[in-house]
């Protein structure tokens, strides 16, 4: 016979809930701000106590010295994902008109439930006594800002809880510092089935502010994660340097010490980046999938400094950096940009470059064996080979020619080396779109091999050789040529 099971999530009663993730990511980040300013670890546990006392404590981080005078970086957020100005703001700042606001929507504020009628969480129903207007709700407006929720138009259906937590969203919110100015040129949000993420990043972000809050006179900024310059290179208004800082920052202060691995479906994360504009924002996501997470994660854990020259490339510029940010968040094929062909080196290491390829391009474990199998055959035939610079040129060579590449095997063969058996050649080369990435990998085993031992004597000039603009520029051309 069959047995009832109950079982409760997190709070018995689940009619007094009253505030969750509701998967907006607007409304999910200022729900982890607002947990975090009062000191909690779940949303679910939040009284009314706790959102009493968090809105009594709202204006000062909003405005100076106790009075009307706004700490205008705070101004930013409200430029930028609201229609110019955020109700309270408009046509003066005031303290009054807050709290005013505060309570208009406060006393409408009900418990959460199974339906509603707002369309941003669904959980509570709409407010009828008033329109809510894009002054209210971030990226709703029909005029310059983009429309991230598109089916909303001014004077659509939301409720008080959705309205108001919009007041945290600072709390919740990040943004690397701007250059000059007080707006930031990027807000992201970080989100996913993972909301611990979320929640750490908001205590930090509420640790930062709060410390800030404290000096009456002071504009606080918004919190980034700040520090990681030297291991994520490139500019963290591009979001993609943004998302690995992040990540260097997430496995720091969170991830390094945890020996309990997340879950394969907590190991993504959405990042919301509303850029400015100038004249508008607008919203890109970018989606980081499992593999990706792994290996940053991995790489940062495990192979900090590797991951830190990989990305900074032959001649440590910001730009390069920047460029490798971009390709890795894409998921373009990345595994050539560990060799450095004209100084036949490594970028990164050899180590790296393999959980590279388990993690992102799936490459499975007996052909990554298989490859280093037949690296060291072919090790041994340039080795006792009267001209190895010349045969390792031709290797080098065979990128853009797989058949010349058979032909290189065949010398090999014929000169008495084992090499591959059939099975292991169609496993290794033949498969469709794998050849070149075995390729690579068999290139980037032999260099690791000639850095310990080298193949030949360098000629003193070629030693003094200068460093060339782009060392792998023809490698990466190539490349791009025929992945185009
Ligand atoms: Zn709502």
């Amino acid at each position: 016979m069959g047995q009832v099971r109950h079982y409760y999530l997190g709070v018995k009663e689940e009619g007094r809930i009253l505030f969750d993730f509701v998967g907006n990511p607007f409304v999910d980040a200022a729900v982890a701000g607002l947990t975090a300013l009062v000191g909690k670890e779940n949303p679910r546990e939040l009284t009314e106590e706790d959102l009493d006392g968090a809105l009594l404590d709202l204006p000062r981080y909003f405005f100076k010295n106790d009075g009307n005078d706004v700490r205008s970086r705070w101004r930013g957020l409200s430029g930028m994902l609201y229609a110019r100005n955020i109700a309270f703001f408009n046509p003066k700042p005031s303290k009054e008109k807050l709290i005013e606001y505060i309570a208009r929507f406060r006393e409408q504020i009900v418990p959460l439930s199974d339906s509603g009628s707002c369309i941003i969480c669904g959980r509570r129903n709409a407010i009828i006594s008033e329109k809510i207007t894009w002054n209210q709700i971030p990226m709703t407006s029909s005029g310059g800002l983009v429309n991230f929720n598109s089916f909303m138009s001014p004077g659509f259906a939301a409720c008080a809880g959705c309205v108001l937590l919009m007041l945290f969203l600072p709390f919740g919110i990040l943004a690397p510092p701007s250059k000059n100015g007080t707006t930031p040129s990027i807000f992201l949000i970080p989100h996913g089935v993972n909301k611990k993420i979320m929640l750490w990043l908001a205590q930090d972000a509420v640790r930062y502010i709060k410390q800030r809050a404290d000096v009456p006179v002071e504009d606080i900024r918004f919190f980034f994660p700040a520090g990681n310059e030297g291991v994520i290179p490139g500019s963290a208004n591009v979001p993609e340097v943004a998302i690995l800082r992040i990540f260097a920052y997430l496995v720091e202060n969170y991830l390094v010490g945890s020996n309990q691995p997340l879950p394969p479906s907590h190991r993504t994360m959405d990042v919301y980046a509303i850029i400015n504009t100038n004249q508008s924002a607008m919203v890109d996501i970018y989606r980081v999938p499992q593999p990706l997470f792994d290996f940053v994660t991995e790489a940062l854990k495990h192979h900090r400094g590797e991951l830190c020259e990989f990305l900074f490339g032959p001649n440590r510029k910001s730009e390069y950096g920047t460029m490798m940010a971009k390709r890795l968040v894409a998921g373009d094929y990345l595994l050539s940009r560990f060799i450095n062909l004209r100084n036949r080196a490594i970028l990164g290491s050899k180590d790296l470059a393999i959980l590279y390829a388990k993690e992102v391009l799936n490459m499975k474990k007996d052909r990554i064996r298989t490859i280093q199998k037949l690296a060291d055959e072919v090790w041994k035939y340039l080795k006792d080979s009267k001209k190895p610079k010349r045969e390792l040129e031709i290797l080098e060579k065979t990128r853009n020619n797989p058949a010349q590449l058979r032909a290189f095997f065949i010398r090999v063969l014929k000169a008495g080396y084992h090499i591959l058996n059939l099975d292991e050649y169609s496993e290794v080369f033949t498969e469709e779109g794998t050849w070149k990435e075995s390729l690579d990998l068999l290139l980037i085993e032999l260099y690791s091999r000639n850095i310990q031992d080298p193949l030949w004597e360098k000629a003193p000039d070629e030693e003094e050789e200068e460093e060339p603009e782009e060392p792998d520029r023809e490698y990466s051309e190539k490349e791009e040529e025929d992945e185009v």
